[in-house]
Parts: C-alpha cells; structure tokens; sequence
C-alpha cells in the first residue's frame, strides 16, 4: 500500500514491480533484497517509483520480509525488539503481522 504524494490517494499495487539485490551481506550475513515498485495514482495520474518491501535472505535460506516504514526510527526500534536470536517464532509472528498490514 502507497500513497499519492501527490493528492495523497491510497494505492493498493504498485503496477510494475523489480528488484534491487545488495550485492554486501549484512552484518548476519544475510543479503538485502528491495522490491522496488512502480506506482500510478489511480485518482490523479501521478507516477512515482518507491520501495515495496524488503527482503533479508539468510545464509541458511531463512527470509524475512521488512516493510520499509515511512519513519527509520520506528522501524529500527521495531527490529531491535525483534532481535532474540533464540526465539524464532518471534520472527515468524512479526511476518504475519506484516502480511496482514499488505
Ligand atoms: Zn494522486
């Protein structure tokens, strides 16, 4: 889900979608994926380009989806408390969860 920065309309699918691979894995190890997305806003016409989703594929195929948020600071707090390594249940809630944002 994006909004027009233009009119400020919601739109549901970006209609063209690609991805950006991080050629540097991260400081686990694992390599950064950015979905990239093409919108148009279906109120006004405007086209913008802005970022779908981000994926972290792990070393041992393990993947979690990060949905870029519009604050830094509230996603970063976000994913500190998602941090124990131990429970990897907890990784897999916060992906529903963010399923069910989309
Ligand atoms: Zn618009």
């Amino acid at each position: 889900m994006a909004k027009c920065p233009r009119c400020g309309a919601e739109v549901k699918e970006p209609v063209k979608t690609w991805q950006l691979v991080s050629p540097l894995p991260d400081s686990e190890g694992r390599i950064t994926i950015t979905v990239m997305g093409s919108f148009v806003c279906p109120n006004c016409g405007y086209r913008w380009r802005g970022k779908v989703s981000i994926l972290k594929v792990g070393p041992d195929g393990t993947t979690e989806i990060l949905q870029p948020g519009k604050r830094r600071r509230g996603r970063r707090k976000k994913k500190r408390e998602n941090r124990p390594k131990e429970e990897g249940t907890v990784i897999e809630i916060d992906i529903s969860d963010i399923y069910e944002e989309l």
